[in-house]
């Protein structure tokens, strides 16, 4: 569904303000006097890391918290204890709030509410709308019927109160085998929705759960688990994904029955897809069970950990989500559009300074050996609040192996033998020689520059068709800079036809000797710069010390993706 933009008057201004089918469902609800205060969640199952579409199930439910003055809940959905560990729930913790989710201290688990839900289907049992089930998994499968059948009534239907009372007591005391026996929810075998034949809501499972231990050995299922998690923290919009939507039927029938106050309504939306990524849990583990991967946060992944590392900031995020929008069908984003948003948010943040990743040596002649001086350079263009810092300049310097070609193609005004540029922030300077290795590379080249020429002396003899960019020899940080393109193949596509990963042989490509000017000197973890003509890129949280920094490109310079 579209955003509906409407103009709204505002002290003799137009403002619009656009909302989006889930904003007009509340504001709906608020003024027909249904919800007093917004209550939304994110429920995460504990079972690995967050990813980007996570971010926008997050960044949309604690929004609309925030937008109608009420509160967000981060609620681990840890009702399964098969998949669960302890360590996702911190990485998980930290991934919220970095995104911006602030849950406060409004953080649950719904293994804590094992005791409610027991008693609502004791409650459900009482009332005749759920029985003990003794068919086998099949048998319950076959019994459903189909999309175009009705569904058979299982033989044990019609048991009585008093002995549904007393089986689910003792499958909760542990006396039946796994499997044996379940406990089903009463609704219609005919319906036409599959999810209404009798679902099953708790099942028998001897298992140790990381919160309660070995005290149950009866688990819910989600189906009835989530609902009464989200009546039970007050939830007036349970937002979740498309997929859902077969199941609100259930989801309501489950709030019904169990007769909350103040029930909680379901809404879809659809998940977030990117193109070329890969988001599912299982691809991503194997890549890191592989070892195809450096962990979860390898920065060619997009788990929130991932993009975090990649230099990515919180801002970019937002951004992206709120150009992105909600909406009821499912589609693919393009990754350029999230590249949009990083650019955008670092373009007047961060110092723009020069680095060459693939150095070649440049000796200016003519400039006096042993002379050092300082240009003086705005460290933002387009931002003069981030000031200025002095660049050494010297007759020794490294320019980037792409600058210079011996026999150019038409149409490049870089350097060549013969031809004049500008040294950014410095000289033009004329190539006059270069010198190769027995293999033909270029491994230095010899220039003349003329003094007339400084930046910003106001020079106007004569102008130039290219500028390069250059770092001082003597004085530069040597960096190693990771390349980053696509984990998968654009062209074929994420998957092969077997199903496997078409990985994308360059996905990552490491400089390690690259040359950087000296105010690089001292980065941090997460620190980023503009690498002028290359990109964005941030000191990495891993690999990067003091004495050897390391650098990802979260970007390059360019963009193919333009907003509407
Ligand atoms: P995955 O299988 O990709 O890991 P999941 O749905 O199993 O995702 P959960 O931990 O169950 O992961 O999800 C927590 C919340 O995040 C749910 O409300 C779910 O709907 C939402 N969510 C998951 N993936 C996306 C996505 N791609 N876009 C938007 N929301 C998502
Ligand atoms: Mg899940």
């Amino acid at each position: 569904m579209a955003d509906i933009a409407m103009e709204v008057g505002q002290e003799g201004e137009k403002e619009v303000v656009s909302r989006n089918f889930i904003e007009q469902i509340i504001e709906k609800d608020i003024e027909e006097g249904k919800c007093k205060k917004v209550v939304t969640r994110f429920p995460p199952e504990p079972n690995g890391y967050l990813h980007i579409g996570h971010a926008k199930s997050i960044l949309l439910n604690y929004g609309l918290a925030k937008k109608y003055g009420g509160q967000f809940n981060l609620r681990f959905d840890d009702t399964n204890p098969t998949k669960e560990k302890i360590e996702f729930v911190d990485s998980i913790k930290e991934d919220v709030q970095w995104i911006g989710g602030d849950f406060e201290d409004r953080l649950f688990y719904a293994s804590n509410y094992f005791d409610a839900m027991y008693e609502a289907a004791v409650t459900l049992i009482k009332k005749g709308k759920a029985y003990v089930c003794e068919l086998s998994a099949e048998e319950i499968r076959e019994y459903r019927g189909t999309l175009t059948q009705p569904g058979k009534n299982s033989p044990y239907r019609e048991r009585s109160i008093e002995e549904n009372l007393d089986l689910f007591t003792r499958m909760k005391n542990g006396e039946f085998e796994d499997g044996s026996k379940v406990l089903r929810a009463k609704i219609d075998m005919a319906s036409p929705n599959i999810n209404m034949r009798d679902p099953v809501i708790y099942r028998v499972a001897h298992m140790n759960h990381h919160n309660t231990g070995d005290k149950w050995c009866v688990y819910p299922m989600y189906d009835f688990a989530h609902p009464i998690e989200d009546a039970i923290e007050g939830v007036t919009h349970s937002i979740c994904t498309l997929e859902f939507e077969d199941h609100r039927p259930l989801y309501d029938w489950v709030v019904t029955e169990l007769a909350y106050e103040n029930p909680p309504k379901q809404i879809e939306f659809a998940k977030l897809y990117l193109t070329n990524v890969i988001t599912g849990k299982r691809y991503i583990k194997k890549l890191v069970e592989e070892g195809i991967v450096d962990g979860w946060d390898d920065p060619r992944l997009v788990s929130i950990a991932a993009l975090r590392r990649r230099g990515f900031t919180p801002e970019s995020i937002r951004m992206f989500m709120d150009l992105v929008g909600v909406s009821k069908s499912n589609s693919s984003v393009d990754y350029a559009m999230l590249e949009y948003c990083i650019r955008e948010d670092l373009k007047l943040k961060k110092n723009r300074i020069m680095a060459v990743l693939d150095p070649i040596k440049m000796v200016i002649t003519n400039y006096p050996e042993g002379q050092i001086e300082y240009m003086d350079v705005p460290n933002n263009q387009e931002n003069p609040e981030l000031g200025a810092r002095k660049v050494p300049f010297s007759r020794e310097l490294y320019i980037d192996r792409a600058d210079f070609m011996i026999e150019p193609p038409r149409k490049y005004f870089r350097l060549y033998p013969g031809n004049e540029v500008r040294l950014m922030n410095a000289y033009f300077v004329t190539c006059q020689d270069y010198i190769t290795d027995e293999k033909g590379k270029v491994t230095e080249v010899h220039c003349t520059y003329d003094p007339e020429t400084r930046s910003g002396s106001g020079f106007t003899g004569r102008k130039v068709k290219g500028t390069i960019h250059w770092v001082n020899a003597e004085t530069a940080v040597e960096a190693e800079v990771r390349l980053y393109e696509n984990i998968v193949d654009e062209e074929k596509g994420v998957y092969n036809e077997d199903g496997s990963l078409n990985l994308n042989p360059n996905s990552l490509t490491v400089l390690e000797k690259c040359y950087i000017e000296p105010s690089v000197k001292g980065a941090k973890a997460y620190d980023s710069f503009q690498f002028l003509r290359h990109g964005y890129f941030c000191t990495d949280v891993k690999d990067s010390t003091e004495e050897h920094l390391v650098f990802n490109r979260i970007v390059s310079q360019k963009s193919s993706y333009k907003p509407a």
